[in-house]
């Protein structure tokens, strides 16, 4: 079937309308009517080619909410009409250690959801920017939030389990000093999740500006970073530092924050590499500098469920499909509070 997307056929060109082909559903697959897309700053590296390896045309987005359209028939799970969502996966090789342990996004074989290689056409897979999707059930999240929420619920879906993620693996609760460093996409979706798990959150910014939106947001502390003394007053006392900033910096200046046995986990994913953090920080309290990637399936699951029971969602600014490069624009100086979300609606009579 023919419809309508957005994207780009090169990294120096602007995203613009264009027209694609998804597959019918096969036995386990859903389509789902995109009714939402999210706009993650990964969307920005890969479709500039800022990151390694775009594949083009290249249309993005990972953060999918919509409705059932149609189903396999051997999908049990889902009924036409149930709202759903659809993150960075939509597919793995589904019986290695990490596919069964419901660590899918640590597979080798990944598909995500666009710019992975994959037998359809036109040979990689195509994102969220566009009118429908058709996915293998396993990769269908069940959404709980209000439909009324439905635009506001689509960042969960990267933006959530990736700062869920890493909270709940480094134990983010009472008792604990968490801090989120980036208040962007990511880092908001942090500083919300890591007060609703109860543990005492500092945001950090480079931005005076979000300092008050930053406490409306949950965090019980806001430390200007470019501010040294405002720093060093956080010295060697965080449990955990969540880092979403999508640009290399000095790390030093946050893993000096940590204390004994603290761990800084780095999402942001810059396109270079940040400088090299000096060593006797981290040996000298058994510090650790970390990573994480998105999540599996089932947090993913358990992030949504857990979101819907405390009413949480993204702030978003909705768009247009035809604004997504000023927004990609906006979006490169901070400016948006904290995501934008794609009005799928409007790729019908985009330009
Ligand atoms: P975003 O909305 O643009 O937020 C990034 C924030 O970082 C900015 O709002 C800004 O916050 C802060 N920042 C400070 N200095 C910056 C600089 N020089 N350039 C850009 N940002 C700067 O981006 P996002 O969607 O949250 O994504 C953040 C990063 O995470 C990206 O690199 C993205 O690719 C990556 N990511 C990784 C995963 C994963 O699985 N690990 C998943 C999704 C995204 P302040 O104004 O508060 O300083
Ligand atoms: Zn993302």
């Amino acid at each position: 079937m023919t419809i309508k997307a957005y994207g780009a056929h090169a990294g120096d060109q602007p995203l613009q309308s264009l027209d694609i082909s998804r597959r019918a559903p096969g036995p386990h697959d859903v389509q789902i009517d995109i009714a939402f897309c999210g706009v993650c700053h990964s969307d920005l590296h890969q479709v500039r080619a800022e990151w390694a390896g775009t594949l083009f045309p290249c249309v993005p987005g990972h953060e999918i909410v919509g409705r059932v359209s149609a189903l396999g028939a051997q999908v049990s799970g889902f009924a036409v009409g149930d709202l759903v969502g659809v993150g960075c996966l939509i597919d793995s090789c589904q019986h290695c250690a990490d596919c069964a342990s419901g660590l899918e996004n640590y597979c080798d074989h990944t598909v995500l959801t666009y710019n992975s290689p994959t037998v359809d056409a036109p040979g990689h897979t195509l994102g969220g920017y566009s009118e429908k999707i058709v996915v293998h059930e396993r990769y269908v999240l069940r959404v709980r939030h209000p439909e009324a929420q439905l635009a506001a619920v689509a960042p969960l879906l990267c933006a959530g389990i990736t700062t869920y993620s890493p909270l709940r693996h480094w134990n983010a609760g009472p008792g604990k000093k968490v801090g989120v460093v980036g208040i962007g996409g990511l880092g908001h979706m942090g500083v919300k999740l890591a007060h609703a798990m109860g543990a005492h959150v500092v945001a950090f910014t480079t931005s005076d500006t979000k300092r008050q939106a930053a406490l409306d947001l949950g965090a019980d502390e806001v430390v200007v970073s470019r501010n040294d003394a405002e720093m060093a007053a956080h010295a060697t006392s965080f449990d955990l530092i969540v880092n979403t900033v999508a640009a290399p910096h000095d790390l030093d200046a946050f893993v000096v924050l940590l204390k004994r046995d603290g761990a800084m986990v780095l999402v942001g994913a810059p396109a270079t590499p940040h400088p090299s953090p000096g060593v006797f920080n981290l040996i000298l309290k058994r510090r650790s500098i970390v990573g994480s990637a998105i999540g599996g399936l089932p947090e993913t699951q358990e992030m949504l469920d857990f979101c819907a029971e405390k009413g949480i969602v993204a702030d978003i600014e909705l768009i247009r499909a035809d604004e997504i490069n000023a927004a990609y624009e906006r979006m490169l100086k901070g400016d948006v509070k904290y995501r934008f979300v794609i009005d799928n609606a409007t790729l019908a009579d985009a330009a």
